[in-house]
């Protein structure tokens, strides 16, 4: 898959459109743009450093999100199209699966996603934006599933794996790590700091064996910001998917 990501995506300088927009509304833009162009630019990082390619070759690309915010691609279905598909020029379809123990515990309306109507040029193209919604499985369970349809890259944002062991007896991370790496497949982590990813990383490495590609702060984080709760200690402001890190098995 040809995928060009630079830097200056989201940036405001780079839009001439987008040169009157308020800062909120730019915010607002970030956000629902950041998990579509961090994904992107993680699948670069992967395709430039690895000797493994076997991710990515057809004309389907699938990616895995783990702990899916349902609320987040309601609200905007079409940000997988804006930016991811219409940066990959070789992806006919894009199939975003959302697996969550919990998927949509405020029920909402799924018809959205079942009909995203695409841009004029992606419907003249036949290209297709195809959301698989797996609720109340852990990932391992999804795997061993009938509907299991293997990735070209699994994310997991601001997923604070280290966190989830503290307050989760049985917790899904130890498996669902064996199982990505043993996949070989890309995997993108964010967290919404240095310390939080510094933990994570150090967790992930006590569980599974595996290559870190890429390390830093994402040039694609959401720049709105969000209240801290758990740790204003450290941080009392957050933005989503602040750090990135692109891990994968060998
Ligand atoms: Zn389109």
């Amino acid at each position: 898959m040809a995928l060009e990501v630079e830097e200056t995506t989201i940036s405001r300088q780079s839009n001439t459109n987008t040169e009157d927009m308020d800062e909120i509304h730019y915010a607002a833009l970030t956000q629902i743009a950041s998990e579509p162009l961090t994904t992107a630019y993680a699948y670069q990082v992967y395709t430039k450093n690895s000797l493994n390619k076997e991710f990515g070759k057809g004309t389907i690309f699938t990616i895995h999100t783990i702990g899916a915010d349902l609320q987040h691609e309601v609200e905007s279905p079409n940000r997988w199209e804006t930016f991811f598909l219409h940066l990959s020029p070789n992806i006919q379809d894009l199939r975003v699966v959302l697996i969550n123990q919990n998927l949509n515990p405020s029920k909402l309306p799924l018809d959205l996603l079942n009909k995203v109507k695409l841009c004029n040029t992606c419907t003249l193209k036949n290209r297709h934006l195809l959301f698989q919604l797996e609720d109340g499985v852990s990932y391992t369970q999804y795997h061993n599933s009938e509907s299991y349809v293997r990735p070209d890259i699994v994310c997991s944002f601001n997923p604070g794996i280290d966190r989830s062991s503290a307050y989760n007896g049985k917790d899904p991370w130890p498996n669902t790590l064996k199982y990505i790496t043993k996949l070989k497949a890309p995997f993108l982590i964010t967290s919404y700091t240095v310390a939080e990813m510094k933990r994570d990383l150090m967790r992930m490495k006590q569980i599974v064996q595996m290559k870190v590609l890429e390390e830093r702060l994402n040039s694609f984080a959401s720049v709105r910001v969000e209240r801290n709760f758990l740790s204003d200690d450290e941080m009392p402001l957050l933005f989503r998917n602040y750090v990135l890190c692109v891990v994968c098995g060998f």
